[in-house]
């Protein structure tokens, strides 16, 4: 047997709970793996709380992310002993996942854990980190750099935001923190923003078109906010959305698009090619300051994981959550 959060659903309710799991329980799948460390992704959140409709498969365990150890393969690629890393692809939700000590997946989702990474920082990263990276590929891609002017980030003081703000500083890029917890300023500050601005500016229903100041920015918010970040983008400016945070709605106007050219760029980590994935995390070892890693993390254990989803979902945590499902 081994220990995981599984989530059921049935007459009873919805519920999540750290059971005991027969090793026979596990789904199919050409590797199994041995967990050492998790993390708490907001969709991890929004699966263990049931607040949102991630898991589609019931008994589920969460757990988009995970790092560990091949305990048993038929894949080619992989041998028992071998230490991989998984993101995505639908694990946690239709899948079981990695907030478990063990996993059965299909090895062709795996890659090799980077070499510039011990598991832990892979994890600090995780999900959240990978995406922040994506959208600074989009912005590249779409040729955003450093001289064209301001990039913001919003819901800075989370994990997409976090790395995003600490890779593109790092990257030599002026960046502009947006946060609703001026507690976290200082923080953001020092992941390497320039200016942190409050929440409050873009959350209502604005103009169309605002003032123009953004080169750039990626939005994990949604809803207002992305249309306010939209129309305060300047002329073929880039923003990339990849978050829902603050809804799922888009309550924007053409005329950015339009009239100033803005380009709308979408980012999606769970199924982006693996080629892409190889790049994200290869870049990440480059372009990510790892010291600020520790800044960024907190480790829990696995119990912990649960009622740390609530206190997720209402915006009370900063930066990203480490798993040790050993502990
Ligand atoms: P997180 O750590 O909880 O960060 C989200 C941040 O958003 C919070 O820390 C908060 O930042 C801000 N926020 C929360 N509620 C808000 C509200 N009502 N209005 C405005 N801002 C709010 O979550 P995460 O793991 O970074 O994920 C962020 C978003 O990106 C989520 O919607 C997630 O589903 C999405 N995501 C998408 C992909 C993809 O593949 N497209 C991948 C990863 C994540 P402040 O306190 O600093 O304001």
């Amino acid at each position: 047997k081994f220990k995981g959060i599984l989530i059921e659903k049935d007459e009873a309710g919805y519920r999540a709970a750290l059971q005991d799991i027969d090793e026979s329980q596990l789904p199919e799948g050409d590797v199994t793996i041995r967990v050492a460390l998790s993390t708490l992704n907001y969709k991890d959140a929004l699966a263990i709380t049931g607040r949102g409709p991630v898991v589609r498969r019931f008994p589920l365990v969460p757990g988009i992310d995970l790092v560990g150890t091949v305990e048993d393969s038929t894949h080619a690629d992989y041998k028992a002993g071998d230490r991989v890393l998984l993101n995505g692809w639908g694990v946690g939700e239709v899948h079981w996942g990695g907030l478990a000590q063990m996993a059965r997946l299909k090895g062709d989702w795996l890659v090799p854990l980077p070499a510039q990474f011990t598991p832990q920082q892979a994890m600090a990263i995780g999900t959240a980190g990978y995406t922040a990276m994506l959208c600074v590929l989009a912005l590249e891609r779409h040729g955003v750099t450093p001289d064209k002017g301001e990039i913001l980030v919003t819901g800075a003081a989370g994990g997409v935001g976090s790395v995003a703000v600490s890779v593109l500083s790092k990257l030599g890029y002026s960046v502009v923190g947006v946060t609703g917890r001026p507690e976290e300023a200082d923080y953001v500050k020092e992941l390497g923003a320039a200016e942190v601005l409050d929440r409050e500016a873009f959350s209502s229903p604005g103009k169309p078109l605002a003032r123009e100041r953004w080169a750039g920015a990626v939005d994990v918010v949604g809803s207002h906010t992305l249309a306010n970040v939209c129309a305060s983008t300047k002329y073929r400016g880039v923003v990339t959305a990849c978050g829902l945070a603050g809804g799922m709605d888009f309550p924007s106007s053409v005329a950015p698009f339009i009239l100033r050219g803005v380009t709308l760029a979408g980012v999606d980590s769970v199924m982006c090619p693996r080629a892409d994935r190889l790049v994200a995390w290869q870049r990440l070892g480059t372009d990510l300051d790892i010291s600020k890693l520790n800044l960024i993390t907190n480790q829990i254990g696995l119990a912990e994981a649960i009622p740390m989803a609530t206190q997720m979902l209402d915006g009370k945590l900063r930066g990203r959550v480490v798993v040790d499902v050993n502990a």
